[in-house]
């Protein structure tokens, strides 16, 4: 995010770390903006832009099929993505993960047929490398989708190698005959959902079967190969050097090699980010690993950021029985884990992915809980990623095209980016409100949102400073502080449809300086006012 204009829109005002002087006048301007501005109500800090520097930041995942369409043809492409990068720096993002790119068969892409390659509906490497340098004009990052623990069964190499034993790529796949025991044992089990269903795959007039974990479209690649190796180092300083992203999302990372040889997996991951590094130093990677933590930490040595999935699945749960339980602790304790094993983790926190039903259908619909929700997002540790269109309360549930559906622009007649791919069932002109009209409006889930990131990035200690729970009596108050240097603060959410007043304790007495607030929040002698669904930050 460049310097962020001083509009009442922005919604926060930051005077942190700033000298007294300079808060003083920095406090004049921002009274004279707020009169000259009409702003919303819950800003009185201002604006200073980021102080916290991705990939402590904030990212957006972008499907590029829904996002923005530049020709027409009713696909969501890169010109039509780099035309939104204003969109998206006015929003505060600080890096884009681009869901896969590359050529594939199916809709979503997770199955490549050309590593070195753009999509064709998405457009060319020369709309690629202008997109690239746009958003680093913007100061936004690029992180594209890595898909390399299978690849399609439609990709050169397989069809290849399913021909014909003596294939240069025969390597390249894992097989087994059909006279091997544990696969006939595997076959006749026909239970696809099952953790022991058949993921051997037969290739017709052929005595030999193939392995994939994702379904027989997608044959895992061998890793037990080093031409295979050699192979995706190649595709991935490809990337790096030529195209000039600044990192991968890696799919399905635990999946490298079977679950019975994890270390194996864990070791490789180390490999590649020694691999990358030659060419970029400062390579980011971020990993797929949908497990419980105690699976997702041996991976942080090689991957040094991990999607939070344990996070995500506790405020989803937090929000709906608005109960805010130990979600703080459980939090800390993760972090603490992860300190053990990298000291430079990065825990990449979200609500919910392209994989997941939206936050907005996970609430019902239910705006007062996809706020809190938010908000919890943007105050807990971790650098938050948010799945496009979640600033516009875009709903969708499941099956996925239905959580991937057309971002929405503007109304319909005057939409010219709105993508078409799909029928959407949950997000259209009567369901929610697009963004043009959001960024117009200070009360829109938009400016919420915009505000929240503003304050995330303008804050130290709410971007990398330390968590301490605590815990003032009431399940469904969730407290906590952050603290990093002289930046001490006391964060309050009211999870709940009941309007609570609390005495703050006496350790607890010096927080006096509402930081950031929602609805009619207050502190006064002591007592803090919280109204139902809402936040309050207070300074000490
Ligand atoms: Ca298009």
């Amino acid at each position: 995010m460049t310097t962020a204009p001083l509009t009442g829109r922005a919604a926060i005002y930051i005077l942190f770390n700033y000298s007294p002087m300079k808060k003083i006048l920095l406090a004049q301007l921002a009274v004279t903006c707020l009169l000259i501005l009409s702003p919303v109500s819950n800003s009185i800090y201002a604006q200073q832009g980021p102080v916290s520097k991705w990939p402590k930041g904030i990212s957006y995942e972008i499907f590029v099929q829904s996002f923005c369409d530049s020709d027409g043809d009713g696909k969501g492409d890169i010109k039509g993505m780099t035309s939104k990068l204003d969109y998206l720096q006015d929003l505060g993002v600080e890096a884009v993960w681009l869901m896969p790119i590359n050529p594939s068969p199916s809709y979503h892409k997770y199955d490549v047929t050309d590593y070195y390659g753009i999509h064709p509906d998405y457009g060319t490497t020369g709309d690629f490398k202008q997109f690239v340098n746009e958003a680093h004009k913007r100061n936004i990052k690029v992180v594209i989708d890595l898909v390399i623990n299978h690849c399609s069964s439609k990709h050169p190499w397989f069809l290849d190698a399913s021909k014909n034993e003596n294939s240069p790529y025969r390597d390249y796949f894992v097989w087994t005959h059909k006279d091997d025991p544990q696969v006939k044992a595997f076959v006749t089990q026909t239970n696809e959902d099952s953790r022991n269903r058949n993921r051997w795959n037969k290739v017709e007039g052929s005595d030999y079967l193939y392995y994939s974990y994702f379904g027989p479209h997608m044959p895992d690649l061998n890793f037990d190969s080093p031409k295979l190796r050699a192979e995706i180092f190649k595709a991935g300083r490809f990337w790096l050097a030529e195209m000039g992203i600044d990192g991968f999302r890696l799919d399905a990372a635990r999946h490298i090699f079977p679950e019975e040889r994890a270390r194996e997996s864990h070791a490789w991951w180390v490999y590649f980010l020694n691999e990358m590094r030659k060419v970029k130093q400062d390579v980011y990677l971020v990993g797929e690993v949908w497990a419980s933590s105690d699976i997702v930490a041996p991976y942080l040595k090689g991957i040094p950021a991990l999607f939070n999935f344990d996070l995500a699945s506790s405020i989803r749960k937090a929000v709906n029985e608005e109960r805010a339980d130990s979600l703080a602790i459980k939090l800390k304790a993760i972090e603490d884990f992860y300190t053990t094993i990298n000291p430079d983790f990065i825990d990449a926190t979200f609500l919910t992915n392209h994989d997941q039903n939206r936050i907005m259908s996970s609430v019902d619909d239910n705006m007062d809980k996809a706020r809190v929700a938010a908000a919890l997002l943007f105050t807990l540790p971790g650098s938050p990623y948010l799945y496009y269109g979640e600033e516009i309360g875009m709903r969708g549930k499941k099956p996925d095209e239905y959580i991937r559906e057309p971002f929405l622009w503007d109304n319909a007649k005057n939409d010219k980016g709105r993508t078409s791919w799909v029928t959407p069932r949950y997000n259209t002109d009567s369901s929610i409100v697009p963004a043009a009209r959001q960024i117009k409006d200070k009360n829109s889930l938009f400016n919420y949102y915009k505000s929240l990131i503003a304050l995330r990035t303008g804050s130290r200690a709410l971007g990398t400073g330390e968590l301490i729970p605590v815990d003032l009596g009431h399940k469904e108050i969730c407290s906590f502080r952050r603290i990093r240097e002289d930046e001490n603060l006391l964060v309050l959410h009211n999870l709940s449809k009941t309007e609570r007043s609390l005495q703050l304790p006496e350790e607890l007495a010096g927080y006096k300086t509402i930081v950031f607030k929602t609805k009619t929040n207050d502190v006064k002698n002591n007592t803090v006012q919280l109204a139902p669904y809402s936040t309050l930050i207070l300074k000490k």
